[in-house]
């Protein structure tokens, strides 16, 4: 049954709380609030029990899908497991109360983390530096060409643009257009990966960087980076690389070491925190030695074993957060990283790229890729043969949620028709692969012999199909009753 909205269990006087009349008239907001800040309507908020509001928010989260409730594998996003014990650390008051202004030698131990965590992804990434400061994987790429902006303009002229293949993230060109560049896409080569041919023309002294997602979009890996660095470096520019999917290269290859000259982190998806709901996340920047004065500041230094926050040279680019950053999400990846250890980190690459491999050979030759090579920790297949029985992959992945998964990335990247885009992820077991993968070649016998299954799906879930255009066009954020 559908859920009434909170304004529906609405009734005067019905409250939660039993307070007091108050008996101390100079603490009554008219006395303490000038009066033209005052309120002159009341603000019309439900009024409801204790025990319906507990029950509203419990069928609420009853009908949300979560990691915690079935598979998840949104390609691009590392649904990855977030252990339970990240989140208890995370939440002891010591951290979680902190205020962020208190002193630095009464959070010797906070800045402590911090400034580990920046070593250890310094170490990951095979970067010299990095900055805890951007608040997601978006904000990393802002904050990183504002770097290379910066150091560009140090020696003299800022550049015109930034070039990225037509399978990157669509944060890639907006970020670009942000901090003040143009943004040049060139096609990707019949492999899949950056055409080298295609990139040479604006290998110039207007290029300011090339940003790359390694591996692609596409779950492929981009062989000839070191061609490409070479290219990149042989007019002075930048290579930058969107480290979202680094859940394919931890422990393997780390990114500075193969030419990248600055890459972001997104601790929410390689570094578990739960993501989905909109944050908080966190999106560290790693950077050459070379970029280390344009780094934001303030920074944490260590110095005599003790840790200060630096706010140091007027390079910097300045703060590019409010105060330090999502300190809760740096404890979780602290910890995780600490948990797991350089071996642990190596084994979840290497059970995210198995799981992968596994589950693409078990659809593939249904679900057909658009481009050779072997995937890494995600693949992308085309829904391309559903079009004789009238249907897309949009209906599969509806379909989908009958089975209980939360379907694939779907129409992403761009440059694959009809694309499934799947990440599982190294948590899951081989019967959890196993069964999504019979739920995709079962969806795929329907589509032949009772299209209209798929066409009408999903049948079990609390809302059927929404019309998704209208909810964005004619958005309706408050309740009229
Ligand atoms: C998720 C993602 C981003 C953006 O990261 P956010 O943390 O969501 O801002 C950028 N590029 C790629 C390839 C991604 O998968």
């Amino acid at each position: 049954m559908p859920e009434k909205f909170i304004f529906e269990y609405s009734g005067k006087g019905k409250t939660g709380v039993c307070l007091p009349e108050n008996d101390c008239p100079e603490t009554s907001p008219e006395n303490v609030i000038e009066q033209d800040l005052l309120r002159k309507h009341p603000i019309g908020l439900p009024e409801v029990s204790e025990l319906d509001i507990t029950r509203h928010f419990n069928h609420l989260a009853g009908m949300n899908f979560s990691i915690d409730k079935g598979f998840y594998p949104l390609g691009s996003c590392t649904m990855k497991y977030n252990p339970r014990i990240n989140e208890k650390l995370s939440k002891l008051p010591g951290f979680a109360d902190l205020h962020p202004l208190t002193p630095s030698q009464y959070v010797q131990g906070a800045l402590q983390i911090m400034y580990e965590l920046g070593v250890y992804l310094a170490e990951i990434g095979g970067v010299e530096a990095v900055t805890l400061q951007p608040a997601a994987g978006a904000h990393g790429e802002l904050t990183g060409l504002l770097i290379m902006r910066a150091y560009h303009e140090h020696n003299g002229n800022p550049r015109k643009y930034v070039v990225i293949p037509d399978s990157a993230h669509g944060t890639n060109p907006a970020s670009i257009i942000m901090a003040g560049y143009e943004v040049i896409q060139i096609q990707s080569g019949h492999d899949g990966l950056v055409d080298i041919e295609k990139l040479k023309p604006y290998i110039t002294s207007d290029l300011s960087a090339v940003m790359i997602t390694n591996p692609n979009t596409l779950g492929l890996f981009e062989k000839r980076i070191d061609k490409i660095a070479e290219l990149v470096h042989s007019v002075g520019a930048l290579l930058y690389m969107d480290g979202a999917n680094l859940n394919a290269l931890m422990g393997y290859v780390r990114p500075g070491e193969i030419g990248f000259d600055v890459l972001h982190f997104n601790l929410h998806k390689t570094f578990s925190t739960p993501h989905g709901g909109g944050g908080p996340g966190a999106g560290p920047v790693g950077v050459k030695s070379n970029l280390i004065p344009f780094l934001p500041k303030p920074a944490v230094k260590k110095l005599d074993e003790k840790f200060e926050l630096d706010f140091g040279d007027d390079t910097s680019v300045g703060r590019v957060q409010a105060f330090w950053g999502a300190f809760g999400v740096m404890v979780k990846a602290y910890c995780y990283i600490r948990m797991l250890g350089a071996e642990g980190l190596k084994l979840a690459t290497e059970r995210a790229v198995l799981n992968s491999n596994y589950l693409f050979n078990r659809v593939k030759d249904i679900y057909q890729p658009s481009f050779g090579g072997t995937p890494m920790h995600e693949f992308v297949v085309s829904g391309k043969f559903l079009k004789p029985y009238g249907l897309r992959t949009l209906d599969v992945a509806k379909r989908l949620l009958d089975y209980g998964f939360h379907p694939p990335t779907v129409y992403f990247p761009l440059i694959v028709p009809e694309a499934l885009m799947v990440e599982p992820t190294e948590n899951e077991s081989k019967q959890t692969l196993d069964d999504f993968a019979d739920a995709l070649l079962k969806i795929a016998e329907e589509a032949k012999s009772k299209p209209e299954l798929l066409k009408e799906a999903p049948h079990n879930t609390p809302v059927r199909r929404l019309d998704e255009a209208k909810a964005s066009r004619e958005l309706k954020v408050t309740y009229k009753g």
